[in-house]
């Protein structure tokens, strides 16, 4: 385990609301040493007082369920850096110090290249790690060239892409539930499954954050990544192990059987919408073109909907969709996976059966069977509802990454080829949306968006 740490972009949400407070989880739970070094660097001219009062401010409010000394220790290890994540001289004087160091690039996507050549010219030593955030790249042609800079770096294995949701204790569970038991896997395949939904559907609006959304959208934001390496666990081989060679290797081979579409299949099988103004709960919404930072004139989307099939011999016949949407009436945010009906009712019982639909709650983290039961009237076919509700995780997903990042642990993380295939699967649909062959619809904050999620 290494421990240093630099966080590039420190003064930015994703430090605020997610690192600091994963760092905190890890010293509350005893995984990070005392010797621990935490090298913060942003742009703002602060001295370290400043610093010291935004991150304590921070870790209050994003971090207060943890004790008290664990919220300090993260603070007592920390030092603030004024940098230009573009000029090496000052990227080596924030990685400065003994030992390897792993340098996590919180910034905006556009920054990314620059930032990766500045830590390159400022030479990294051996078992230096990267960290990257999602989008990787804008699209296929600059995630290969950031691949390129990258491997001239550190190997790929000291590359950390990561995507926080494959640390969530219930994504880890579609493998649990998959492959520690025995009654799923042998229906887990096109002969039992109609259709997979993969849904991260938020009632929160834009949140001030135009300057990141406004340039990247639903597809980018959420689709390339999270969404789609949801499905490569849903439809992923068993692995021999979860060890990032095997898992990676399996999850790739799920992103190239993806069935290529083309234009014409993206105009038919995609949607995207914008928001326009509305009420959400007991909040009054204004339009997306009306928010602060917003450009109308990149007719960003806020909602996105991709229907997908494989081509492999498991899945050939099921339909995978994968839909976001930002300021929709409420959260859902969960992977239904929704068996065929049954060949035969034999009894003559009134009613229909209800389909049964294995549900991955994604947040909150939990797991419900819907099953078809014969009801108190005895000729009546009546739902069931089994339900689990998984334990708190003992840390939150960019705990469980963090550490991950400091053990050198990259299974979890995205692989180069991984983020280049993904951006393949969805070049079409950008061409498509860029031609304008997919109209960009309206809906009302608050509504369910272009089209409601299937229950
Ligand atoms: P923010 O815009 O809040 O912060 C970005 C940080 O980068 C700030 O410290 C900012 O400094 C700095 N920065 C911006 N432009 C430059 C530049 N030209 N040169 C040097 N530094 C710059 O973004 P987020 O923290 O929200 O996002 C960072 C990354 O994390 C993105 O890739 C995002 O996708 C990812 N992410 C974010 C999540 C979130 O909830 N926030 C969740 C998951 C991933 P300054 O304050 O001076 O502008």
């Amino acid at each position: 385990m290494i421990s240093r740490l630099a966080i590039f972009g420190a003064t930015g949400d994703l430090t605020a609301r997610y690192l600091l407070p994963g760092l905190a989880a890890l010293r509350a739970a005893g995984h990070l040493s005392d010797d621990f070094r935490l090298a913060a660097a942003g742009r703002e001219g602060w001295d370290e007082a400043e610093f010291q009062r935004w991150a304590q401010a921070q870790l209050d409010r994003h971090a207060g369920h943890l004790p008290a000394p664990a919220r300090q220790a993260v603070l007592a290890a920390t030092r603030y850096h004024q940098s230009d994540v573009t000029d090496p001289a000052s990227v080596a004087a924030v990685i400065a110090g003994d030992g390897p160091v792993a340098a996590y690039l919180a910034l905006p996507p556009a920054v990314v290249p620059a930032a990766v050549s500045a830590l390159h010219d400022a030479g990294l030593s051996p078992g230096c790690r990267i960290v990257l955030e999602k989008p990787f790249g804008e699209d296929l042609h600059s995630a290969v060239e950031l691949n390129h800079l990258l491997a001239e770096c550190v190997p790929e294995e000291q590359v950390f892409r990561v995507d926080h949701f494959l640390a969530m204790t219930t994504v880890q569970n579609i493998l649990g539930t998959r492959l520690a038991n025995q009654v799923l896997e042998p229906i887990w395949d096109a002969a039992h499954i109609a259709e997979v939904d993969i849904t991260w559907d938020e009632s929160l609006a834009l949140e001030g954050r135009a300057g990141y959304y406004d340039w990247v959208g639903a597809l980018k934001d959420m689709l390339q990544n999270h969404l789609l390496q949801l499905l490569c666990l849903v439809a992923m081989e068993p692995p021999l192990s979860l060890g990032e060679r095997d898992l990676r290797d399996r999850k790739m081979d799920v992103l190239r059987s993806i069935r290529p579409l083309t234009e014409a299949d993206a105009a038919r099988r995609t949607r995207r919408g914008r928001y326009l103004a509305g009420r959400i709960g007991d909040r009054q919404v204004p339009a997306y073109t009306e928010e602060e930072g917003v450009d109308p004139a990149r007719r960003t989307e806020t909602f996105a909907e991709v229907e997908l099939e494989l081509d492999n011999w498991r899945w050939a016949g099921t339909i995978f969709r994968l839909r976001t949407g930002k300021a929709l009436s409420r959260d859902r945010k969960e992977v239904a996976v929704r068996f065929r009906p049954v060949p035969h009712l034999p009894f003559g019982h009134t009613g229909e059966a209800h389909p049964n639909v294995l549900r991955f709650g994604l947040d909150p983290e939990n797991l419900t069977l819907d099953l078809t039961g014969i009801g108190a009237r005895a000729r009546d076919l009546v739902p069931l509802n089994l339900s689990a509700r998984l334990d708190p995780p003992e840390l939150p997903a960019y705990g469980r990454l963090l550490l991950d990042v400091l053990d050198g642990n990259a299974a979890l993380s995205i692989r180069g080829d991984e983020a280049e295939e993904s951006w393949r699967v969805l070049t079409p649909v950008l061409a498509a949306w860029s031609k304008d062959l997919v109209p960009l619809e309206e809906y009302p904050a608050g509504s369910d968006g272009p089209v409601p999620a299937k229950m």
